[in-house]
């Protein structure tokens, strides 16, 4: 009778931006585990599924600081300089960002218009 069944439904974290979706099992700043240290930022955190450590988590997203999008880690999505932005914000605001911001997102930008480029592709065109 009691609503105790308060199951943790499983909560699911979204990014806005690529549609990553992921069950997240903490959302804070301080994931439940001895061995971690405080986040830089409140995040939404998993358990890493890859490793037999249950210690060990995956951040897989937080807030852009600036508006408020839940966003993945993933460098396509959100950069973290000092707080996490979104890349369209960083991108509306980017000259209120270091130079290095800028050059890390062109640099970006390019390697991605310029398509796969290979590791393995030195000794291509050989014919
Ligand atoms: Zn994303
Ligand atoms: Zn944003």
């Amino acid at each position: 009778m009691e609503p105790s069944e308060k199951t943790q439904h499983p909560s699911t974290f979204e990014c806005e931006l690529c549609g990553l979706t992921a069950p997240y099992s903490y959302y804070g700043q301080k994931p439940p585990n001895p061995y971690s240290v405080a986040l830089l930022e409140k995040s939404y955190v998993m358990k890493d599924p890859f490793t037999p450590d249950k210690d060990k988590f995956l951040i897989l997203g937080s807030h852009c600081s600036l508006c408020c999008k839940h966003v993945c880690v993933g460098t396509d999505c959100s950069l973290f300089y000092s707080k996490r932005f979104c890349l369209p914000c960083v991108k509306l605001h980017l000259k209120e960002f270091p130079l290095e911001i800028k050059q890390d997102l062109e640099k970006k930008t390019h390697s991605k218009s310029q398509s796969s480029k290979k590791p393995d592709s030195k000794d291509s065109k050989k014919s």
